[in-house]
């Protein structure tokens, strides 16, 4: 069986194409790829079969519709393609960024789950209008294909109103829907998962605390399965410093801002989401490129980097004290699988909870990177996103999670 990932933004759109066991055991990507530029000059598509080079080819992409139909041709393209014919798909599934409080899980695409995915365009209008674009183009052109959407923000649907409420009038969510949603949840509710199997006990008796590092961060926490708490909030602004967003600020600022400066929202939004953050404090966003600066003695870096690691060992230390313990520390995304002096530093504040850096392990980027006498461990797990994007479009499409 054969399964492509699309997550589709407003001018890219990524996809992969897996080849899936006939149990659903094994799951391997034989194709992926990404189209630039979709309604823009100069569109592309970059294009890798397993054990090839990659194809870039130049075309114009109008729309998400002829960008997916020309992705077909090239999937069965007799050189580049994976596939004979398009018959061959038994199921495409989607990135939807946002579910609102309508999922708590993966779903098979209908005329319902459309309308409330475009309904809860209101909450991520950046992300849901092309994720929807992605679906009706599928639609279109396969209009027989089984499609599931997957949800960013499903799996933290099990927070409690106390971590999902903010301190505002009640009709501020009971008619606005105004109240802490979280992201990342394909990535976190993964690495949980992989967490278990590696510290073999059953994710349902863990309490984890899971660090998704990459250029947006989030942290989430999770007890007996469920995530109760994560950073990011109504919008993926929330939380621990990030590459670019600044994470939490005192909630009067950007109304401050807004009035001495006299910038308006969308300049404010832009000033949080694209030039704030890591970026905003040192000039530069890639943690290979702050590293170079702190060995360089550059203190803008340095200065930037303390932050970062000192608001996540807050979250991690409210979290600890949220679950009333942890068995471990998971870190994954780019930073959090590559950089272990960032590790290490987060760590040193959790001695009081008994995890002890193992820094040779540390430093090779093995699976436990604390010691082995430590009280509760500390991981590092790759994530895969698509791949569990592949996974639950599978178990949906077989009838195994419907
Ligand atoms: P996103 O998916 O949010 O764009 P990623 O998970 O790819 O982000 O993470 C990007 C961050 O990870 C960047 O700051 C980058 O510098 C860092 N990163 C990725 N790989 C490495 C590596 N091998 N060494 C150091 N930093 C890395």
């Amino acid at each position: 069986m054969k399964i492509l990932v699309l997550n589709s933004g407003s001018s890219s759109l990524k996809y992969k194409l897996y080849e899936v066991g006939a149990d659903g055991a094994e799951f391997n990507a034989i194709a992926a790829g990404g189209a630039e530029r979709i309604g823009i000059e100069g569109s592309f598509i970059k294009h890798k079969k397993s054990g090839r080079k990659t194809d870039q080819i130049y075309c114009e992409l109008p729309s998400h519709t002829q960008t997916i139909k020309k992705i077909f041709e090239m999937l069965q393209d007799p050189e580049m393609g994976s596939l004979s014919r398009l018959g061959e798909l038994s199921g495409v599934g989607h990135r939807v960024v946002h579910g609102g409080e309508d999922f708590t899980k993966s779903v098979m695409v209908d005329g319902q789950v459309v309308e409330a995915i475009r309904k809860n365009a209101a909450l991520a209008p950046l992300h849901n209008p092309p994720n929807l674009l992605g679906i009706d183009a599928v639609y279109k052109l396969l209009p027989e294909m089984k499609q599931v959407a997957v949800f960013d923000t499903a799996i933290h649907q099990t927070m409690p109103p106390k971590a999902y409420l903010y301190g505002l009038p009640k009709e501020q969510y009971s008619t606005y829907k105004i109240r802490r949603y979280g992201f990342h949840g394909t990535s976190h509710g993964y690495v949980a998962k992989k967490a278990a199997e590696k510290l073999g006990r059953p994710l349902e008796e863990l309490k984890l605390i899971t660090c998704h590092l990459g250029n947006g961060g989030s942290i989430t926490a999770f007890e007996g399965g469920r995530s109760i708490d994560t950073s990011m909030g109504f919008t993926p602004l929330a939380g621990i410093l990030m590459g670019t967003r600044s994470g939490d600020l005192d909630p009067y600022i950007p109304l401050y801002i807004m009035q001495s400066q006299e910038l308006t929202a969308e300049q404010v939004s832009a000033m949080m989401n694209k030039r704030g953050g890591l970026l905003g404090l040192c000039g530069k966003n890639d943690m290979r490129d702050i590293t170079a600066g702190v060995e360089e003695g550059d203190k803008a870096c340095k200065d930037a980097l303390e932050i970062f690691i000192y608001r996540i060992q807050k979250y991690i230390g409210s979290y600890i004290a949220a679950l009333n313990g942890v068995d471990a520390i998971v870190f994954t995304a780019g930073i959090g699988e590559n950089v272990h002096h960032v590790r290490r530093s987060i760590l040193e504040n959790f001695s009081y909870v008994g995890i002890m850096c193992d820094d040779a392990a540390n430093e090779a980027n093995e699976p436990v990177i604390s010691t082995k006498d430590s009280k509760a461990a500390a991981l590092v797990i790759h994530t895969d996103e698509e791949l569990v994007i592949a996974q639950d479009t599978f178990e949906i499409i077989s009838g195994k999670n419907s």
